[in-house]
């Protein structure tokens, strides 16, 4: 297939240039302009339009897809742990299997609008733990996204939900040999983890060869009801491993976070979270390099989670130039091309072809200089129009390719009355 006449958005670092690209399965085989249509090959037209490599979200919680509209107990909860039991807990422990599956396709195809090609998710069904990864790898396989999965253990429920947590990654913790999905070992969050538990998450995912998936220091509470830094607690239990992702990071020191990038884990972001949630604001110039974006369940747009970690960055007054916020929206491609054991987040020979399709935005010429600007001031998940991952369109018009959207959102509605009647029912 040959993708003609688009301008290209590279993002780290900006560059923006007319190219074709040449697809050939799932891999881009090569790039330039004006190149020679070979006999017998596809040529899709894209005069006019603009190109960037797929998104990837680093930090999901797809579970959360049917929250909007849920019932509250308590409309202000007097800080994070609290709201935490009062509203997510409530959540996660009325989902089953037919709603994990529905959350899953509803938040997948908003990611999908929003130019995601990968999602890295932090699952929680408390009341349908086995089998859960099989089934988010299911909804998100049928479309065509790749996707790191893991459930968050916790002890939080007793011994025997924990074990079941450690158990569910097991069936999927080798690779799938296409490169669409991964699995790291997920573990909430320290403070609802005991030191037995914790150690466990660990030993399994040394013994699998893959990272944890873990909140750190969300709230001020983590560390405060663990008594003890969270990092030195990881890593006297064994659970401070290369390729792992930390979420949030807010509560850490400098030499924590540096520590954190010594050890080849990862650091997530999520403004918009952090802001919803009041739990203060994230140390982002001492953050690593390869700092990530997150949206922590807040939908799939990473489109609006820049600009607010943008605006909010500026209001703090943070010398972070528009380039340095574009980097961290590319280096989830970069974690989870590790992650994946494939090239995604750049439109070369050689890369997996996860491209995205944008309505170019009318206003000033898009050059490389104004690139990260205009991610900050000009473009949206509005001006998403196709995406293709691995060399296969899963969206075009807006539109998911292999499932009715309109299908998807009447299920949606009735499957989210049954969660929200068991949220009302429940403990
Ligand atoms: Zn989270």
């Amino acid at each position: 297939m040959l993708l003609k006449g688009a301008l290209t958005l590279h993002l780290d670092p900006p560059d923006v240039q007319p190219l074709d690209v040449r697809i050939e399965g799932t891999t881009i085989v090569a790039t330039g302009p004006q190149l020679d249509v070979l006999p017998g090959e596809e040529v899709v037209d894209l005069a006019g339009k603009w190109l960037m490599p797929g998104l990837v979200v680093a930090h999901h919680h797809l579970y959360s897809a049917l929250a909007c509209g849920m019932p509250l107990v308590d409309e202000s909860p007097s800080n994070f742990p609290d709201m935490l039991a009062k509203v997510w807990w409530r959540l996660d422990r009325a989902l089953d299997e037919e709603s994990v599956e529905i959350s899953a396709l509803v938040g997948g195809v908003q990611a999908l609008r929003a130019g995601v090609t990968t999602i890295i998710d932090h699952h929680a069904s408390p009341s349908f733990i086995e089998g859960s990864l099989e089934c988010l790898d299911g909804a998100l396989g049928s479309l065509g996204m790749r996707r790191v999965l893991c459930y968050e253990v916790t002890d939080r429920g007793g011994p025997t939900q924990a074990a079941d947590g450690l158990r569910a990654h097991h069936n999927l913790l080798a690779a799938d040999g296409e490169k669409m999905r991964a699995v790291l070992v997920g573990a909430h969050a320290n403070f609802t983890l005991s030191d037995d538990t914790l150690r466990a998450c660990g030993d399994l995912a040394r013994d699998a060869g893959v990272g944890l998936h873990i909140h750190v220091a969300e709230a001020v509470d983590d560390e405060r009801l663990v008594g003890e830094p969270l990092i030195e607690r990881m890593r006297r239990l064994g659970a401070l491993l290369p390729g792992s992702i930390l979420a949030h990071c807010v509560h850490l020191k400098p030499t924590e976070l540096e520590a954190i990038n010594d050890a080849g884990a990862w650091v997530t972001h999520q403004p918009r979270s952090n802001l919803n949630n009041g739990v203060g604001y994230a140390p982002i110039e001492s953050f690593p390099e390869t700092m990530a974006m997150g949206t922590d369940g807040i939908g799939g747009d990473l489109f609006t989670e820049l600009q607010v970690g943008w605006f909010r960055a500026q209001e703090e007054g943070v010398p972070w130039a528009p380039e340095r916020w574009l980097r961290a929206l590319s280096s989830g491609a970069s974690i989870a091309s590790q992650l994946l054991g494939t090239r995604l987040g750049h439109i070369e020979s050689g890369a997996q072809a996860d491209l995205v399709v944008l309505d170019p935005i009318p206003g000033p010429p898009l050059e490389s200089h104004n690139l990260p600007a205009a991610f900050l001031f000009r473009l949206s998940s509005s001006a998403v129009e196709s995406v293709m991952i691995a060399g296969t369109w899963q969206l075009k018009q807006r539109q998911p390719v292999w499932l009715s959207a309109a299908a998807l959102d009447s299920r949606a509605q009735e499957v989210a009355k049954t969660v929200w009647k068991r949220m009302e029912d429940g403990p």
